[in-house]
């Protein structure tokens, strides 16, 4: 049966939330994303406060498989455990999809920068996309929202022509 109220993963700093690394947000202005803020329906999660990195941080890239901040310290762990804790809480609430901040190392779905801190990118994933699509949760970024809704809205069981 559909289930037209699916709830929809985002990232906290789409919604709004100022849980970037330099204390700011990336807030959506999107008419449908406020649309879906205004309905109840998106739960906001940032998977590096979760993994209990602080805000303002260092920022960090993905090398060789390891999370590493411009720093040089290793923050692989906590990328995981916010990962696995924003996981658990898009288990919790059956979302269907994921709305992710694209070229983050934790929420970017198809961009993310190469390790080097010069602001070049690659195509890949992030540690939390990553975990969310091997979960069997799409992943889409804040320029497919359409998309991300047709398979939000839609009966998982049917196709509609
Ligand atoms: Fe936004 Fe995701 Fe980075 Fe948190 S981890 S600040 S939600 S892009």
């Amino acid at each position: 049966m559909a289930n037209p109220k699916s709830k929809i993963l985002v990232s906290a700093c789409l919604y709004g939330f100022c849980c970037r690394y330099d204390g700011k947000s990336n807030l959506l202005k999107d008419k449908l994303f406020m649309a879906l803020k205004n309905s109840g329906r998106l739960v906001p999660v940032c998977a590096e406060e979760l993994g209990g990195l602080s805000t303002p941080r260092i920022p960090s890239e993905i090398k060789n498989g390891k999370v590493i901040s411009k720093e040089g310290k290793d923050v692989t762990s906590q990328f995981e455990l916010g990962a696995q804790k924003a996981l658990e809480i898009a288990k919790k609430n059956n979302v269907r999809v994921a709305i992710l901040k694209e070229g983050s190392p934790s929420c970017g779905s198809k961009r993310i920068n190469d390790g080097s801190f010069t602001g070049t990118k690659i195509s890949g994933e992030g540690v939390l996309a990553r975990k969310l699509i091997e979960n069997g949760i799409p992943v889409f970024n804040e320029n497919e929202i359409h998309l991300a809704l047709v398979l939000a809205n839609g009966d998982p069981n049917h196709h509609h022509h």
